[in-house]
């Protein structure tokens, strides 16, 4: 208990201390950062290869690219991002300074999960630097090389006092939990994430939750199927299946089910050979427990490819099910393993009703040549990404906000979002004490004549205030013509009735 208060007070003190705040240490510690990426590539990979058994080129092609990238356009335009936004003028602030200025908003408590250890703690932990905040990183205990390798690594590249790393289970967090933050970013399965936002309630903390769920992925009839299912392979089986966005589901047309497994287990065959066992490609099941899991999701489907296991070394073969039914096991909760349901469905209309009688899922896959179809399922349905014609990718183009929507989670990040997302965007007016004259319509006592005056220099006007001033500059000008003709007009007049002008009119 002592830990994990000691680290979140150490970490306010350092806050505190408004060291955060400059330009100059946020870049030190974000190329800190990027050196320990860089650096220790190696010891992360193995870490990885010791918690998932994952491949020692995904790594850095799943992880640690994305968190350089983060760091690369976060040095390149933090300047830009500090500083002040000025916003449009109204009448009202023609002579003011109006802008909007993103502010550090104070300690944020970071909890990651186990299946992109490093990314889903480094790529929050980016934006918090970046935005002049103190961090309190909390990996999860489950991929527990990644978790010590992270406690023993930060310290050595960081500034210690703010940015202190937290290990343990559930306790340690739901300690932390007790503790005040500015904002909590988690990640992780829903079930959590509403205890995470209830902690957060307590102290009015606002929070970004990245969540799961199950992401369906449909592949229209009207389409080439056999590029189609090396994409949703890649997608499927990357990570043994345990990716947050990795399609989750498939629903096609019963005509083309035995093209797309076919397709599957070509593609399966040339990614991992006839024993996917003794790749280097293929990974592992976290641990014990979501291995029975898994196993257990299977029993009483119909098993068209693989189906086979090893509780020894928690490996299940990629597996294709058919013709599973919407009420299967299934297809109640996110699968997050190498098991990949079909469902089949009859036409477009059935598959945007089916999506959208389920929970809003955090990524939605259309595959298809069929503009119209495209059309119908980007505007009738929602997600909180979709792809067209691949999986997964959108992950890794920073520009794009990552995140989900109703139960897949709330909030976005990656590049410049993630500082977005752990800023204050405070509203900053400054004005000067002259021209008083011109409030007077705003105090008592009042009359119908300044509740006038009040109301047209506040009545909000469509088009900006530049077009106000070119409208006013206008009719003055008209105003003017008119003056200058009418004084014209008079002289000449005069003139008349002097004898003079007489030849003109
Ligand atoms: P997990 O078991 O590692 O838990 C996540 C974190 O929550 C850990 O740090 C853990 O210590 C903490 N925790 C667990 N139980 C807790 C409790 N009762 N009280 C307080 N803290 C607790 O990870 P997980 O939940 O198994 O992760 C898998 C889920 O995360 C899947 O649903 C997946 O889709 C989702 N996920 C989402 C994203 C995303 O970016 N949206 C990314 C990865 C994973």
């Amino acid at each position: 208990e002592e830990m994990e208060k000691q680290a979140v007070d150490g970490a306010r003190r350092a806050f505190n201390s408004g060291r955060s705040r400059p330009l100059q240490y946020r870049k030190q510690q974000l190329s800190a950062l990027l050196r320990l990426i860089r650096e220790r590539q190696a010891e992360i990979v193995s870490a990885l290869k010791r918690d998932i058994s994952r491949s020692e080129f995904d790594t850095p092609i799943f992880e640690l690219i994305g968190i350089e990238n983060d760091i690369k356009l976060a040095e390149r335009n933090l300047a830009d991002w500090m500083a002040p936004q000025p916003v449009k003028k109204t009448l009202l602030t023609i002579t003011d300074d109006v802008y909007i200025k993103a502010e550090p908003l104070g300690v944020v408590l970071i909890i990651g999960a186990w299946n992109y250890p490093w990314s889903l703690t480094l790529r929050p932990l980016v934006g918090a630097i970046a935005a002049g905040n103190a961090a309190v990183v909390k990996p999860s205990e489950v991929s527990k090389s990644s978790a010590s390798l992270l406690k023993e690594l930060l310290p050595q590249y960081l500034d210690t006092e703010m940015y202190p790393v937290v290990t343990g289970g559930v306790p340690e967090t739901q300690e932390l939990l007790k503790q005040r933050f500015d904002h909590i970013f988690y990640t992780g399965n829903s079930t959590v994430g509403k205890l995470v936002m209830e902690a957060a309630a307590r102290h009015l903390a606002p929070v970004t939750l990245e969540l799961g769920g199950k992401s369906p992925c449909y592949i229209d009839k009207d389409c080439d199927i056999a590029v189609a299912c090396r994409r949703i392979t890649w997608g499927k089986f990357a990570n043994c299946g345990q990716t947050c966005i990795a399609p989750d589901y498939i629903l096609c047309h019963p005509n083309i089910q035995h093209r797309v497994i076919e397709e599957i287990r070509q593609t399966l065959l040339e990614f991992y050979g006839e024993d996917p066992k003794t790749s280097p490609d293929y990974g592992r099941i976290i641990n014990q427990h979501h291995f029975d899991r898994l196993l257990a999701l299977i029993e009483g489907c119909t098993v068209a490819v693989g189906g086979e296991s090893d509780k020894s070394q928690c490996y299940i073969t990629p597996t294709i099910l058919k013709d599973v039914l919407p009420h299967a096991r299934i297809m109640q909760e996110e699968i997050f393993g190498p098991v990949l349901p079909i469902v089949t469905a009859g036409d477009v209309n059935e598959v945007i009703r089916f999506i959208n009688e389920r929970p809003k899922p955090l990524a939605l896959y259309v595959f298809s040549s069929n503009k119209k179809v495209v059309r119908r399922m980007l505007n009738e349905t929602t997600s909180g990404g979709v792809l067209v014609n691949d999986v997964m990718v959108h992950y890794t183009i920073n520009a794009l906000p990552f995140g989900g929507v109703g139960n897949s989670g709330v909030g976005r990040y990656h590049g410049k979002h993630t500082f977005d997302q752990l800023s204050h965007h405070r509203a900053c007016l400054i004005k000067s004490l002259a021209m008083e004259r011109l409030n007077m319509a705003r105090y008592p006592p009042m009359t119908p004549s300044r509740l006038r005056t009040s109301m047209f220099f506040l009545r909000s006007r469509s088009g900006s205030c530049d077009q106000a001033l070119r409208a006013w500059a206008v009719v003055s000008s008209l105003l003017a013509l008119a003056l200058l003709i009418s004084l014209l007009v008079v002289l000449l007049r005069v003139s008349a009735h002097a004898g003079l002008g007489s030849v003109l009119l």
